[in-house]
This record gives C-alpha cells, sequence and structure tokens, in this order.
C-alpha cells in the first residue's frame, strides 16, 4: 500500500537510477514528492487562433498538421529538423523542431493536435518553434490544463516529475492537518490535503491561489510562533547584568594594531549599555564586508571576560570558525581565553590540541572565556559555567531555532544576543521578522582602504586576466578564482572548481602555486588551502563560494568571478569584499559567460558602485525579495512558499500566533500544532 513514508523506487516507473537522480532534488519518499512544490504554473487552459498569434507568448494551437517532412540540417549533418504547417479555421502557421526525429515518425500530415509553445521571428518567418505535441483525445494531459513546472535536476524531465507526483497525490487527503480549526476556518483557508493537492494540479486559478495561500500561511505562523517564543522567553527572565569595566576597555582599545572608526566606536558603545543592563540584550550589528565587526564583538567578548562570564560564538562554517578563533588570539593578546570546537577541530592555547572531553570540561569549568564553533556548540553536551553572551555571526546563515538553542544554554538567565551581518536588512523587515530588535551600523569602512576598481569582462578576455594574475604574483599579492555557482549542487561546484583549477595549473597561470577550496575537501584540506593562501606561498586559491563568507586574507588583492551573470549583486558585492583589505590597490573581475545586454547591465552596476545598501536594493528591484534574502543568497529564514513581500499575510500570521500563545502559551490544546512547531527550523546551511 502506498504511503507517505513509501521509499519513491517503489513507485511505478521509479528505477534505481531515477530514484538517485529524485534524491539530489531531496526527495525521497512519496511524501517528499508531495511537497516538491512547483515553481510556476503554465495556464494551458485556452486555446489560440492562428491569426490571434502574437510573438513571443507561450501559446496553445489545436490544428490540422500540414506537410509533415522531415531533413537533416545543411551544415549540421547529424541534427534532423522536422517542419511542418499547422491549420485552424482561421490560417496556417509554420512549425518546427531539431532533434526530435520521433515526431516525424509518430505524427503525420491530417492528424488533430494541440501544439504548446512560443510563437518567435526566426529567419523564415515566425514560427513555432520545437512545441510540445500531444494529440487531441479523450483526456488531455496537457492542453486544458493549468500546468506545473517543477524545480528539475537533469535527467529527469518535467513529463517524469510530473507523473510521478499525480501517483503520489491521492495521499494528499492523508496529510494529517495541524493547523487548528477554528483558526482555518476563522481565517477561511483550504485544510491541507486539499492544499497540496491543488498546489500541483489546481482546476482553477483561484484553486491555486487558494492552496498558496494556506501553504504561505501555515508557514508564516510556524515562523511567528518560533520568533515570538523567543521573544517571550527574553522577557521572562533577566540577563546577567555584567559592569562594564570602563579601564580594562580602553586599555584594550589601545592596544589594538589600528585606531577604531567612529562607528565602531558608537556601535561598541552600545553594545556595551546594553549589556549593563538586567534586559537581555537583542542587538543586531549590520556592517558592510569589510567593515571591521569582529573587533567590536571582541570589545564585547573582553568585557564579559573582566566579569569571570563567558562567550559563546557561532560561525556558519568551520573555516569562518577557525579564523575568527586566530582573529581572536591575535587582538586580545591573551587577554582572552579562547578555545575552538567544530566536527572536525579542537583547538585552544596549549601548544597539544586537546581531546574533545578536556575541551568541554574546560569550559564547564569557566577556565575558558570564550568558545567559538559551527553548529557543534549546539550540541546538548556543550555546557558553560557562566555564558552571557552569545554572538552569531552571518546570522543569515542560521535560524530562530539555532539562537534560541545556544540562548536556552543557560537556564537560569538569558544570555545577551549579539548578532552580526552584512546583509543590509531594512528596520522594518527586521523587527518583522525577529521581533524587538535593537540595530547598530557600521556605515563607513575603516580608513586607509584603496577603493577597489571592478571590471566587467567577457569569457573571450580572460588573457587580460591572467597576465593580470601573474604580475600582481610577481609582487607577492593574491588572487581567489572563484567559480561559478552550478545549480543547488555542491558536488558539481565542486567538481567544476577542481577542473578549473587542474586547468589553470597545467596552462595558463603554469609556474604559480596554485590552491583548490572546495565543500567536498576533508576540513584539514580545506584549512591547509587556507592557510597556504594566507601565510605562505600560494598565489592564486581556486574556489567555489565559500570563500563568501567572511574569509580575511589582507594580501589578496584580486577577485576573479567566472560566470558572475550567475550571482546576485548583493553576493558579487560580498565576493568582492574580500579583496581591498588593506592600503594597496586591489581590482575585481566579473567575467561573464553572456553578452545580452540585460546581463552586462546588471554587472556594470557591480563596476559603477561600492554601496552594499545600494546593491542589495537594486537586488530587490530586479529579482525580488525572495532571492536577494533568501537564505542561500544572503539574509533571512527560507520559507517553500512564503516570501517576505507577504506582508499581509504576515501579518495575519502573527496576529493568530499571539492570539494562540496568548491562550495557551505551551500550545497544549493543539498537539499537532506544537510538535510541527517545535520541528520547525528555519534552515541551516552549513557547508
Ligand atoms: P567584517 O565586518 O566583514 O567581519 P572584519 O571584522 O573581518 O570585517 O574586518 C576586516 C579587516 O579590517 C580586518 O583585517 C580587520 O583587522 C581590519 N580592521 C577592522 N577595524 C579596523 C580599523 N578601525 N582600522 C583598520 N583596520 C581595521
Ligand atoms: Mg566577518
Amino acid at each position: 500500500m502506498l504511503t507517505l513514508k513509501t521509499p519513491v523506487s517503489q513507485l511505478r516507473g521509479i528505477g534505481p537510477s531515477t530514484a538517485t537522480k529524485l534524491a539530489r532534488l531531496g526527495i525521497r519518499t512519496a511524501g517528499d514528492l508531495l511537497s516538491h512544490f512547483p515553481i510556476r504554473h503554465e495556464d494551458l487552459r485556452k486555446t489560440t487562433s492562428i491569426a490571434n498569434l502574437a510573438i513571443g507568448a507561450t501559446t496553445v494551437i489545436k490544428g490540422r498538421l500540414q506537410v509533415m517532412k522531415s531533413r537533416r540540417g545543411y551544415r549540421r549533418r547529424r541534427m534532423t529538423i522536422t517542419e511542418c504547417l499547422v491549420a485552424d479555421a482561421t490560417g496556417t502557421a509554420r512549425v518546427v523542431w531539431f532533434n526530435q526525429p520521433y515526431i516525424g515518425t509518430s505524427y503525420k500530415s491530417g492528424d488533430e493536435v494541440f501544439l504548446i509553445g512560443r510563437f518567435t521571428n526566426s529567419p523564415y518567418g515566425p514560427q513555432l518553434q520545437s512545441p510540445l505535441i500531444e494529440p487531441v483525445r479523450a483526456r488531455q494531459l496537457l492542453a486544458g490544463r493549468i500546468l506545473p513546472v517543477y524545480r528539475s535536476t537533469s535527467g529527469i524531465t518535467q513529463r517524469q516529475i510530473r507523473s510521478f507526483i499525480e501517483t503520489a497525490l491521492p495521499l494528499a487527503q492523508r496529510l494529517p492537518d495541524w493547523l487548528p480549526k477554528e483558526l482555518r476556518m476563522r481565517e477561511r483557508l483550504a485544510d491541507l490535503g486539499t492544499a497540496a493537492s491543488n498546489i500541483h494540479f489546481p482546476r482553477s486559478p483561484e484553486l491555486l491561489e487558494k492552496a498558496k495561500e494556506r501553504l504561505k500561511f501555515g508557514e508564516l505562523l510556524l515562523f511567528s510562533i518560533a520568533v515570538l517564543r523567543t521573544k517571550k522567553m527574553r522577557e521572562d527572565r533577566a540577563s546577567v547584568p555584567l559592569a562594564f569595566d570602563r579601564d580594562a576597555t580602553v586599555e584594550f582599545v589601545r592596544s589594538l594594531p589600528f585606531k577604531l572608526t567612529d562607528d565602531q566606536r558608537r556601535a561598541a558603545w552600545e553594545i556595551l549599555r546594553d549589556i549593563e543592563g538586567r534586559k537581555p540584550m537583542n542587538r543586531l550589528l549590520e556592517g558592510d564586508v569589510g567593515s571591521g565587526k569582529t573587533v567590536v564583538a571582541a570589545l564585547a567578548m573582553h568585557n564579559i571576560a573582566r566579569s569571570h562570564a563567558q562567550t559563546a560564538l557561532l560561525a556558519p562554517t568551520d573555516i569562518l570558525a577557525r579564523q575568527h578563533f586566530k582573529t581572536l588570539q591575535r587582538l586580545s593578546r591573551k587577554r582572552l581565553r579562547v578555545g575552538l570546537l567544530t566536527r572536525t577541530q579542537r583547538e585552544w592555547a596549549e601548544k597539544q590540541p586537546p581531546t574533545k572531553h578536556q575541551l568541554l570540561e574546560t569550559l564547564k569549568r569557566g577556565e575558558l572565556d570564550v568558545i567559538v564553533g559551527t553548529h557543534a556548540l549546539l550540541n546538548e553536551n556543550v555546557g558553560f559555567s557562566n555564558l552571557a553572551l552569545v554572538i552569531i555571526d552571518e546570522q543569515h546563515r542560521f535560524g530562530v531555532e539555532q539562537r534560541r538553542l545556544l540562548q536556552s544554554k543557560r537556564h537560569d538567565r538569558v544570555p545577551h544576543l549579539l548578532s552580526l551581518t552584512a546583509t543590509p536588512i531594512p528596520r522594518t523587515l527586521a523587527i518583522a521578522l525577529f521581533g524587538d530588535l535593537e540595530l547598530s551600523f557600521l556605515r563607513h569602512l575603516p580608513p586607509g582602504r584603496t577603493p577597489i576598481t571592478t571590471q566587467v569582462l567577457s569569457g573571450t578576455d580572460e588573457q587580460r586576466v591572467f597576465a593580470h594574475i601573474r604580475e600582481s604574483a610577481r609582487r607577492g599579492e593574491k588572487t581567489y578564482v572563484v567559480c561559478p555557482i552550478i545549480e543547488e549542487s555542491d558536488e558539481l561546484g565542486s567538481a567544476a572548481a577542481t577542473a578549473e583549477y587542474e586547468r589553470l595549473k597545467s596552462s595558463e597561470l603554469s609556474g604559480l602555486h596554485i590552491g583548490l577550496l572546495h565543500g567536498k575537501l576533508p576540513a584539514k584540506e580545506k584549512h591547509k588551502a587556507l592557510d597556504d593562501f594566507a601565510h605562505a606561498k600560494t598565489h592564486v586559491l581556486v574556489a567555489t563560494p565559500v570563500v563568501e563568507v567572511g574569509v580575511d586574507v589582507p594580501d589578496a588583492t584580486t577577485m576573479v568571478i567566472l560566470g558572475a551573470e550567475r550571482f546576485g549583486l548583493a553576493q558579487l558585492h560580498q565576493l568582492r569584499g574580500r579583496v581591498g583589505r588593506s592600503a594597496k590597490p586591489s581590482t575585481c573581475f566579473l567575467l561573464s559567460e553572456s553578452d545580452s545586454p540585460d546581463v552586462l547591465e546588471r554587472l556594470k552596476l557591480v563596476e559603477q558602485t561600492t554601496d552594499g545598501f545600494k546593491l542589495a536594493e537594486e537586488d530587490l528591484k530586479r529579482r525580488g525579495p525572495g532571492d536577494v534574502y533568501g537564505l542561500r543568497q544572503s539574509g533571512l529564514p527560507e520559507f517553500r512558499m512564503a516570501s517576505l513581500t507577504d506582508l499581509e499575510l504576515m501579518r495575519r500570521a502573527q496576529a493568530a500566533s499571539r492570539d494562540l500563545l496568548s491562550d495557551d502559551p505551551d500550545l497544549t490544546a493543539f498537539p499537532m500544532l506544537k510538535r510541527k512547531a517545535q520541528a520547525f527550523v528555519t534552515t541551516i546551511h552549513a557547508e
């Protein structure tokens, strides 16, 4: 019997190789198929008469085929070209298919068919190019329907994925609806089964809208519950008020190798004042890449340590955690006893790396002031003697749940929370998302930085870039080469970086020392690659976009971004921020594989401005907040259906969650909702 948990490999038409491909899309069970929501729909209910065909639009034509013939291409002999005319009562139109020989063998002149495709201009005049074709029959699979379009992967066609999902569709009615019934009635929302079914194959646009509304509302409700609970937890319990040790702070600031900027002073002051209070701090420090957020955080940690209390610093990647560990050791010059804990690394000041047990015991006894780490810190066996401050670096990479988990490491009091981000989040949005929240800004970069020159080039200009890289290597300066984002697969990204590395090493940049950094390398090799780049002989580091997150190598003065058109503007800006970290002039090359004017115009914006806020705004205009603030790109929680523009729906969900929790803070009356809310984790994307 088919259930939600049935592995896809047991469904009709899915063999082992298809199952592997589906797994790449995160689909392993029949239930996963149901929740693989379409990215959009094509409304194929209306047919267009041939006389009314307009260039550019996707249209459905119903007509008879005439003068059908297939031939070989003139220039490319291996290509089959199938041509015909299609006629209805109003006229005829040309149709052509490339390399689909079966069309010529399965259809003949006189057949009545539906054709679905785009009507485009060609040297021979307007024509329908490679349309989908379907004979007129009792039950159409394509024409006449509102057809879902899915995110897919190579080797799986839309037709296949649609048919797999249709197989699983009857299960939708068995999904237990976790939304309380009264709430659903009051908000006039579809039930889960209906919504889960109509999101795929709706019979009308209205039903599709109802399905979307229900699914989005559900996500936003869970999110609001998480935010409210965090807020309540902080309001209910006092924090650990700690004295602001002015003299020690002044002395620490004097010892730094640079002078703090006014912005840094102000932000540090705001943070230290919060920490003195009984109300747990919840502050977001926003500052562009390279604006110097780390040292501000270090001042807070130092003050906490002076009061014999502890800080946990959570970073999204191993690389970044280790870099923070080293930076804190260097900046604090033994003022801070720092430990490092990730899934693969354990370090502290002692020469010998500690065992995990040693490190955890030392932390528990209060003999470490700061523990830096990745998700490993969230593990339940990590305990503190006096945790007073939680710092989340690159906060957008973590969810509400991770913040809550780390803060709940202490039971009697609530630790202060400081989040760091380079994503320019407008105040209103931040407050909607995180409840009450204070903001500090670092608006200006530290002085003495030479502005970065940015150049948009097409792939054919590569030689210029190679010459530039050789020249700068001769001066002892370093270059990042960032490989394009490839779909969503880290696997492919790592393979592409490896291939690029081999190519550069053996030809264009032979003779230079080249390193490789990607997500699939073992942690040890990652760190070695980065260390060699930062401190040793590596001239060029070929990397997947993992370097985006916070890496600091002042000698790096050239950034080469391949396939730049595949990145968002804000993300290009983040990557560019890896160079220009010293007084030496830096260059960023954006190499585009496309020379479409739209693409180049978009990339030129990065050439024209170094203002991260402006670029984020442009992204917002062009691509919508889902992309800009989408977790994968650069910020905020990732919803499958909802987006941050759904402000009205967000307001409704927030009001509903407030109602629910004020009557029943533990949600005891709604066990299913409770379980769902507990499991709700705004996804984390580790490397
Ligand atoms: P981000 O805000 O991107 O996390 P970092 O904290 O990594 O930036 O700082 C970027 C670089 O700027 C580091 O090398 C840091 O030592 C340096 N830096 C920070 N503050 C100053 C300052 N006031 N003057 C000069 N350099 C600074
Ligand atoms: Mg940083």
